[in-house]
């Protein structure tokens, strides 16, 4: 149940570089709030100023400890009604305000979303590749055994894949998703989105890695990756048929030899067989 002498929380979407993306009900809810809490408020304030909005800020962050939940929580009891904004796109998508949402839905505070621009959705209206079912994975682990275990999980994954991407690593990251993914699997490059270097390109990892690669101004940017899931009638996908064969030679064999084995009879992937067997 929901008390009327409660504030409300708004979600409210921002810009991903284009401020004309931003919506007229996103700058009337900012500017008619009592307070914007802001992931970062110096990040922000170039963005309300182009829109003449002087509503006072505090600061909502990542690292925002409990007092600053609570702070938010109490302005919100007393009847002010306040906007969660991120620095770019929408709040909570990779973004902080889950602890802060759960809360105030616990308490019956209403939150209301304001929706806009969101990386993920933009880049997977553009990319080509099927849309009608699609996880978001977000930042893959910033360290290399991390990332290729996380890849791993995701080989047999049939739904389109969404992942972000900073500069630094970008490199790194499609050079492992080739490992783990196959140099042919089809993938997706949306960089700079609605900016003045928007470049949004497509074709298999290996492609896309090689193009990158010679490319040091294609390195720069904000990204979003998007990779084809696998194909379940794909005759690589280890069958019954496999596993039966698998199951045989591993009573007979130490697991590294039935599994070698099994792969050159079958032409299937060593480690795919080897996950199975154990
Ligand atoms: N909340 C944001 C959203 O709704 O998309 C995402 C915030 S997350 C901290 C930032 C990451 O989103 C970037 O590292 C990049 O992977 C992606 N991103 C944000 N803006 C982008 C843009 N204009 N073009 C491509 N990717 C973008």
């Amino acid at each position: 149940m929901l008390s009327s002498n409660l504030g409300t929380l708004y979600i409210v979407a921002t810009p991903i570089g284009n401020l004309s993306d931003i919506s007229s009900r996103a700058i009337e809810t900012l500017k008619k709030v009592d307070f914007i809490a802001a992931e970062d408020t110096r990040h922000s304030k170039p963005l309300l100023h182009h829109f003449s909005i002087k509503t006072p800020l505090i600061a909502f962050h990542e690292y925002s400890k409990e007092k600053d939940i609570e702070h938010i929580m109490t302005l919100l009891q007393q009847s002010k009604s306040i906007a969660l904004i991120s620095d770019a796109g929408t709040p909570l998508i990779s973004d902080p305000g889950f602890r802060l949402v759960r809360r105030a839905r616990a308490e019956n505070i209403n939150v209301i979303p304001v929706p806009g621009a969101c990386a993920a959705i933009a880049a997977l209206s553009v990319s080509g590749l099927p849309s009608d079912r699609f996880i978001f994975e977000g930042f893959l682990p910033a360290k290399h055994n991390a990332r290729v275990k996380y890849l791993e999980n995701l080989q047999n994954e049939s739904r389109t894949m969404i992942f972000y991407e900073s500069p630094h690593r970008i490199i790194a990251m499609l050079e492992d998703m080739t490992t783990v993914f196959g140099q042919e699997r089809q993938a997706v490059i949306a960089r700079e989105l609605t900016k003045m270097f928007e470049t949004i390109s497509d074709g298999s990892l290996v492609e896309l890695l090689d193009e990158i690669k010679k490319n040091p101004e294609q390195q720069q940017g904000e990204f979003v990756v998007i990779i084809h899931g696998i194909d379940k009638t794909d005759e690589k996908l280890i069958n019954d048929q496999d596993l039966k064969m698998l199951k045989i030679l591993s009573q007979e064999l130490p697991t590294k030899q039935a599994v070698s084995l099994v792969a050159k009879i079958t032409g299937k992937k060593k480690n795919q067989l080897y996950k199975k067997a154990i």
